[in-house]
């Protein structure tokens, strides 16, 4: 009686449906699983579609103890390659996918006379509260994951306190486009001094109490404490005073990050695992050779994740901010990168750099900014994007977009030294000019040294006595600590 596999604890990994998320809960469910897990991970059938596509079937396949899984995300059926409207999403999972996944796991424990043990604890995205309500129902420990830096979550924990002091609603477009966003927000203890309404997650911006968003990001974060335990991918170095004011605030807040990093030392390239991959773009590698002819640290890279979108004109005058500095670039464009539209670079453009500019629409990220060529990385300052390049030791030019993103932003270009940051209204001179301070100018000199070393803090937290790795190897052992 009992397999091996039958014989190992069980989690069932659920990130949100989108891939700044679907990416970091893959390297925990990886980690996880080479700490000796049966792993269960589960997409939107969406998704499910989306990785067949870019990957081929075998995306899925997964391995006799690490299965692939799929709940439907509620939406109408759609096969697009896009981005899924983001409101819209977490409305509907929000509201429509407790059901499917209590069925998901009553058919797991069903099936382990197959071999799969019975489901041991969830593992959680935390804007996938849902799981909440169904661990509690089966009883079982959830360990919820905020895959965003530590100062966005905290602030995202304040959202409640906005509307308290009267911040939010914004009373109208007027107060939201005359400096009211600069407004200082000197009560969240753990942001650094000076923060403004500005660099908060932009959910908070507002002029209805019933934006979708804000009422979802309200909800999410009230639901927090349900968890057993909350683990965070970041390092301690990273963001101490945040950590120390969350750690005041819920009992259980774990850093287990870069887990990108972990997953490199924990995960040998030649494991079955090592392929299993959440992309859902297909990734061009041909970019790789590219860069291999490159001076070191000679070369712009830029990508603004999976959700930026930006209109024609911005796009335009990136592109001539990278043509007039006159360095090299790799630049990723997403298929739906600009709004409603495909994106028309100037044909002079495209001469100009023909011979130093490469685009393509998807990349190996991860893989790139260990690439000695990258000098730079122009960002949207998403928190996997800001986390891979500090792991890599490569400063950014940071033009957020949305979300924590602004947050992100401001600790990169101030507390943490390695960022500076592009104008709302992006204009060519600009790009120019950031560029080549950041390749060849002191202040570029400077932030270097300081990636460089935030390089090593990363290293460190996953080194067997680091941080990190401590604290996951106590969430694994006792994930009960907030239980009530
Ligand atoms: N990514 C990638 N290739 C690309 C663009 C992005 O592999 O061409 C990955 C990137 O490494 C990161 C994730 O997609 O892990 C994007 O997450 P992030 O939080 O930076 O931004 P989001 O896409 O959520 O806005």
């Amino acid at each position: 009686m009992g397999s091996v596999a039958a014989e190992k604890p069980h989690a069932v990994c659920v990130p949100y449906p989108a891939q700044g998320h679907m990416n970091p809960v893959l390297k925990l469910a990886k980690v996880l699983h080479a700490q000796g897990f049966y792993i269960t991970f589960v997409l939107t059938e969406f998704n499910y579609r989306r990785l067949v596509r870019s990957q081929g079937p075998e995306a899925v396949r997964g391995l006799a103890d690490f299965r692939f899984a799929s709940i439907p995300d509620g939406l109408p059926y759609s096969d697009e390659d896009a981005t899924q409207n983001v409101p819209d999403l977490c409305e509907s999972t929000m509201k429509n996918c407790l059901g499917p996944f209590l069925g998901l796991l009553a058919k797991l424990n069903e099936e382990t006379s197959s071999g799969a043990p019975p489901v041991s604890c969830i593992v959680s995205d935390g804007v996938m509260s849902f799981t909440l309500d169904a661990a509690r129902e089966l009883g079982i420990p959830e360990i919820l994951f905020w895959t965003c830096s530590a100062c966005g979550f905290l602030a995202y924990l304040h959202y409640q306190q906005l509307v308290d002091r009267g911040l939010v609603p914004f009373k109208d477009e007027a107060e939201f486009n005359n400096g009211f966003l600069d407004t200082e927000v000197d009560w969240i203890p753990g942001l650094r001094k000076g923060i403004r309404l500005k660099d908060l997650p932009t959910f908070a911006r507002v002029m209805d109490l019933n934006d979708k968003m804000f009422n979802f990001v309200l909800r999410e974060v009230g639901r927090v404490s349900m968890a057993s335990a909350l683990v965070l991918n970041t390092i301690d170095a990273l963001e101490v005073p945040a950590l120390t004011a969350l750690q005041k605030i819920l009992p259980s807040v774990n850093t287990i990050g870069p887990l990108s990093a972990l997953v490199r030392s924990t995960i040998p390239s030649d494991s079955p695992l090592a392929p299993i991959s959440t992309s859902l773009w297909k990734e061009d590698s041909t970019c790789l050779n590219w860069l291999d002819g490159k001076e070191p640290q000679s070369v712009v890279y830029v990508n603004f994740g999976s959700i930026t979108i930006m209109s024609n004109e911005h796009l335009v005058e990136f592109a001539w901010g990278l043509a007039n500095s006159g360095y090299a670039f790799l630049w990723v464009i997403r298929p739906d990168l600009v709004k409603g539209e495909s994106a028309v670079l100037p044909p002079e453009f495209l001469e100009e750099i023909k011979e130093r500019g490469m685009m393509i629409s998807w990349c190996a990220q991860e893989e790139l900014l260990f690439h000695p060529a990258v000098g730079v990385f122009l960002t949207h300052s998403g928190w996997n994007s800001t986390l891979e390049s500090l792991t890599a030791g490569v400063p950014m030019i940071c033009w957020p977009f949305f979300a924590e993103q602004q947050t992100n932003c401001l600790y990169s270009c101030t507390d943490w030294g390695v960022g500076m940051e592009i104008d709302n209204n992006v204009k060519r001179v600009e790009v120019e000019g950031l560029i080549r301070e950041m390749m060849a100018g002191e202040k570029g000199r400077a932030m270097r040294v300081k990636a460089a070393e935030w390089k090593e803090s990363a290293a460190k937290a996953i080194s067997p006595l680091g941080s990190s790795l401590v604290n996951l190897e106590k969430v694994i052992r006792e994930p009960s600590d907030m239980l009530s």
